[in-house]
């Protein structure tokens, strides 16, 4: 087991990449929150780790509400002692082209994003520095690193969390915290989904042409990135043994975006 009796948050972990991270987590003997807007999505993450003999905990969480945050850390500490490892994943989607787009729209896809990073960052730094140090992950995306039309609030936020994490490498390096970003390309969850007939309709073209010219066209072999992917990746960093690895952006994505 590669996270045996770490302690770890995910955010946004009730449905999707979050929770598929927190199973994986779960199997590498990883006691884990599970935290999430959806309460009960939360629930049945952990009741399907607990059914498979693991440790987890389930919380109400919208991160973009400080005293939410605090509280759910708060609550991790007060229940397992310590916090080791946090994953700011919690993620919303909004297509429309910047022209069009409210600013109500805007602040809220930034907000969950960025906002919910930072506020999910400091609470779990507090409780690593005052303990042994830890790790801290974001999940970006390949939108991290590169634009696409019609994403403006998210490419500008998952830029910025990439930003967000290599600070938190740079600060968090004298208290024993590495920090990295996850960047994924596209893997089928609700928030992928979604956008299929959204992007369909603002590009005036079939949703298969959505998947193939849009979403996969720069990938090695066509395929998308797949939940197993992006949770063993998400493993990896957390187990890495040393500051080595640190303030840096991995990309799973069938080979869209080579850095
Ligand atoms: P998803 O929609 O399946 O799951 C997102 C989860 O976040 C949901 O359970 C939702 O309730 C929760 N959430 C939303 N707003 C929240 C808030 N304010 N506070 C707490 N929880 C909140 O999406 P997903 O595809 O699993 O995405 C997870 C993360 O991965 C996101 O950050 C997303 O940007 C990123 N990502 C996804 C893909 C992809 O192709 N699916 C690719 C790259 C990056």
């Amino acid at each position: 087991m590669r996270l045996k009796d770490q302690v770890a948050l995910i955010t946004g972990a009730g449905r999707g990449i979050g929770r598929a991270v927190a199973e994986h987590y779960a199997r590498e003997g990883a006691k884990v929150a599970v935290a999430d807007l959806d309460l009960a999505g939360a629930q049945q993450v952990v009741d399907a780790i607990e059914a498979s003999g693991g440790s987890a905990m389930a919380l109400a969480m919208d991160v973009t509400d400080e005293k939410a945050v605090d509280d759910g850390v708060a609550a991790i500490v007060e229940r397992w002692g310590r916090l080791d490892i946090a994953l700011a994943n919690a993620g919303i989607q909004h297509i429309d082209p910047v022209h069009k787009l409210s600013f109500s729209n805007w602040s809220k896809v930034m907000s969950v994003h960025l906002d919910g990073a930072f506020l999910v960052t400091r609470a779990a730094l507090n409780q690593m520095y005052a303990g042994n140090g830890g790790t801290m992950l974001y999940m970006g995306s390949v939108h991290s690193l590169e634009a696409s039309p019609l994403k403006a609030p998210y490419v500008a936020a998952k830029h910025g969390m990439l930003g967000l994490c290599r600070a938190v490498a740079k600060e968090g390096a004298e208290h024993g915290v590495r920090s990295n970003i996850i960047c994924p390309g596209f893997v089928r969850t609700p928030l992928v989904d979604k956008q299929i007939p959204e992007q369909a309709k603002e590009l005036g073209i079939s949703e298969e042409e959505v998947i193939s010219k849009v979403m996969l066209k720069n990938t090695v072999d066509g395929k998308f990135t797949t939940l197993e992917d992006v949770s063993e990746l998400a493993v990896h960093l957390a187990a890495f043994p040393s500051a080595a690895m640190t303030g840096q952006s991995i990309v799973v994505s069938h080979g869209w975006h080579m850095q």
